[in-house]
């Protein structure tokens, strides 16, 4: 797996859950996200009711799960975590659906996977409270309408617009996760810092919070690194030295591009002389599915203006022949 790679395993997720903020005013950045949400949980605890069902959309590692923890913790709700790949037929929502308590979270990741059946039950409870549970088979079956507890979904994307239309307004209350400026992520490695007991420079921050992609979680990660590498090759202070020794070692280079990124680049300049070409082109040329390319890879690279989205494809930028230090030639797009 690579250092700067968005997403997390299953060690990593316990990794993480001692640095995942409890409350709200934990969260770093995310300021309108963090007001609007703030507002509409405290408008629905003065009603006595389960606030709207929230959707959160973003790239991996940027706080979607954290925030649905957060949103159960502000409401004092128990919190249920499922997946859409781990719904495959509309049964697997009811069952979950059905065992649901009195103002449960259910926070629902990768909700855009789930399977299309379900889907249209998940309509149903959202906006009823209401589970038809199908009897029997063919002209003989029978909907047997069963009421569920009052409960609030949290649903998380990585692209809203992969989500049907009829599903994505439902949700009373959409947040998107943008990437994280430099100086929130400092302040996120600070607080990582001050729970791990590493002893951490400002300037090593920074260098670290620069080239995490705009990501929590890789922040964190490389801070686990950078760690280790004080520990065992210096006196475990984090200083800048070490931790530009340890992220060359790791190969995340100054702007936090990783190896699929690289790649991506380098197809597009070298393959398709900095393009246009179609996205689903250029993950063929490097061996990855459109989707990871697509969700992981571009946002980051659009973000920092290597590549820009034109009509008629993906065109690589002046910065971006620079940053892999090759010349455009004369007739490429920019
Ligand atoms: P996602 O569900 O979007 O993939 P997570 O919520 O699992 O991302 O976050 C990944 C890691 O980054 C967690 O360890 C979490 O503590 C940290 N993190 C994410 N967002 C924030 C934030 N806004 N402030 C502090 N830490 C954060």
């Amino acid at each position: 797996r690579d250092v700067v790679s968005p997403d997390a395993d299953l060690d990593e997720r316990a990794l993480e859950g001692a640095l995942r903020p409890k409350r709200l005013e934990d969260f770093v950045g995310q300021e309108r996200v963090r007001e609007q949400l703030s507002l509409v949980l405290r408008g629905a605890q003065r009603r006595g009711r389960a606030p709207d069902h929230v959707l959160m959309s973003g790239g991996p590692g940027l706080g979607k799960t954290t925030l649905a923890m957060i949103i159960a913790a502000e409401l004092g709700a128990p919190l249920r975590i499922t997946s859409g790949p781990a719904i495959e037929r509309s049964g697997d929502l009811a069952a979950v659906l059905s065992t649901l308590q009195e103002g449960e979270v259910l926070f629902l990741d990768e909700i855009h996977r789930m399977a299309r059946p379900a889907e249209e039950m998940l309509y149903v409870a959202m906006e009823d409270f209401r589970v038809d549970v199908v009897v029997g088979k063919g002209p003989g079956a029978t909907a047997i309408p069963l009421d569920i507890a009052p409960f609030t979904l949290v649903g998380a994307t990585t692209r809203a617009g992969l989500l049907p239309a009829p599903l994505r307004d439902r949700f009373g209350f959409t947040a998107h996760m943008d990437f994280y400026r430099a100086d929130e992520l400092e302040l996120i490695l600070r607080r990582s810092a001050g729970l791990l007991a590493a002893d951490l420079d400002d300037d090593a921050a920074a260098e670290i919070a620069g080239r995490s992609r705009g990501t929590p979680r890789i922040a964190n990660r490389l801070l686990r690194r950078v760690r280790d590498y004080a520990d065992v090759r210096g006196d475990g202070r984090l200083t800048l030295d070490i931790a530009r020794s340890a992220l060359s070692l790791y190969e995340v280079d100054v702007q936090g591009l990783d190896r699929l990124d690289r790649a991506v680049l380098d197809a597009l300049l070298r393959r398709f002389r900095g393009g246009p070409v179609g996205l689903s082109t250029l993950a063929v040329s490097v061996g990855e599915e459109p989707e990871t390319v697509e969700v992981v890879a571009e946002p980051f690279l659009v973000r920092s203006g290597f590549i820009a989205r034109t009509p008629r494809g993906r065109v690589a930028t002046p910065e971006a022949w620079a940053h892999m230090g090759l010349t455009a030639p004369p007739d490429a797009a920019f």
